[in-house]
């Protein structure tokens, strides 16, 4: 099937792309390792060079395996085009850079992803792009910020770590208005669950390192666009000479085809083990969205469909002692970077530090987790004992 328009998300992810009797009837897409593509005449030579052509030119500059993998991303989001590069965070420059130029100005969420701002900090400033940071919460008060040269705001939610939902429509309202181009980092919310072109977006970035893979193996990330930006970015892509390999398209479009039942039970397990820490003592405050308790939870059910299996708690003050008690007894949660796989994983985060628009005030240890696929009651145990071995340490230091 070619392109099931019209058909719900989790339906168009399992077929866009793929085209069966093309390739002898196998279901899945063939892998080509390919830098020189072969044409057949001088006529065609000529013609490959120019840009309009619908064949295959060289490696880098697309195969069918990329196609293919490009393509479902296009129709799972709804998009004029998806254009594949090496992981979330070339996605990120990339789009940044297709938009922008010296003399522009960014506006860029205070709760973004730590290395979106340090490549605005330490980049986009070498190039002469001034990037302000802005409340995750302003909604249309971003009108105050918008200056002459305000040329793209830069969104993501919920925020990274902090998790706060931002009011995406109204924020895109105001930056259309003001002729700024809208950019989300959707690696959270999903195709599945935040629809971020209906939501005002032009340009969606999403780490497929995380979800659309799905098993911890593979970086790459995924820039889709609106007809009017998908040239700006493709070129963009082909100028700073980036691409994915092919094994590793394979495997993020083998990933794609199951991510919308993966997301179930990372959403459900997530939500669970949030439910569980909000009534454990030890917890000052739980991160997500999708508790009624969380401040943006009304928002989140306007704008979202669905959550992922990535939240953070807040544990009231403790000794470091007992906080490492707590984590370096823990047999299911890996410590470590990264998310979106098929495995829980816990991380320490510090939001104080990487913020300045806003302050990041919880005085106590902020903790992430990555909730995967594993039985819930199991999940729950392995923090239960977590809590018992924390209680105790904490004991023996007072
Ligand atoms: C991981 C992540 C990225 C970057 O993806 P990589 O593939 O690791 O470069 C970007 N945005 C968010 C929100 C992420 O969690």
């Amino acid at each position: 099937m070619d392109d099931p328009k019209g058909m719900a998300t989790r339906t168009r992810l399992v077929h866009a792309g793929r085209r069966p009797h093309d390739n002898h009837g196998v279901v899945n897409p063939p892998v080509y390792h390919a830098s020189t593509i072969l044409q057949p005449s001088l006529a065609v030579w000529e013609s490959s060079r120019k840009a309009d052509f619908k064949g295959y030119r060289y490696g880098r500059a697309g195969t069918p395996t990329s196609r293919s993998f490009e393509e479902a991303v296009a129709a799972m989001y709804g998009a004029a085009d998806a254009v594949a590069v090496s992981s979330g965070m070339a996605s990120i420059a990339c789009a940044l850079m297709a938009v922008l130029k010296a003399g522009d100005h960014v506006l860029v969420t205070d709760s973004a992803y730590y290395p979106t701002r340090k490549f605005c900090d330490q980049m986009l400033a070498r190039f002469g792009v001034e990037t302000t940071y802005y409340d995750p919460r302003i909604g249309a008060g971003i009108a105050g910020l918008m200056k002459s040269n305000t040329r793209a705001v830069y969104t993501e939610a919920p925020g990274s770590l902090t998790f706060e939902i931002q009011d995406i429509p109204a924020i895109a309202e105001v930056a259309h208005a003001h002729g700024a181009v809208v950019l989300t980092d959707n690696t959270w919310g999903t195709a599945l669950h935040f629809d971020a072109f209906a939501k005002g977006v032009d340009i969606v970035v999403e780490a497929v390192t995380k979800y659309i893979c799905g098993h911890s193996d593979v970086m790459m990330g995924v820039i889709a666009s609106t007809a009017e930006h998908a040239p700006a970015v493709r070129a963009m892509v082909g100028l700073h000479g980036n691409c994915s390999g092919p094994d590793d398209l394979y495997l993020a479009q083998r990933g794609l085809r199951t991510m919308a039942v993966r997301l179930k039970q990372n959403e459900a397990n997530g939500l669970e083990l949030a439910r569980w820490l909000e009534g454990r003592p030890e917890v000052a405050t739980v991160l997500h969205p999708g508790l009624p308790s969380h401040p943006d939870h009304a928002l989140w059910q306007r704008d979202f469909t669905g959550a992922c299996g990535l939240f953070s708690f807040v544990l009231k003050p403790l000794p470091r002692a007992a906080l490492a008690a707590f984590l370096d007894g823990l047999t299911l949660y890996g410590m470590g970077a990264s998310w979106g796989g098929f495995e829980s994983l816990i991380l320490p985060g510090d939001p104080k530090a990487l913020r300045t628009a806003t302050s990041w005030d919880e005085p106590g240890q902020l903790l992430r987790i990555h909730a995967g696929l594993e039985e819930i009651a199991d999940l729950i145990a392995d923090l239960d004992s977590g809590f018992e071995r924390l209680n105790a340490a904490a004991r023996a230091a007072a």
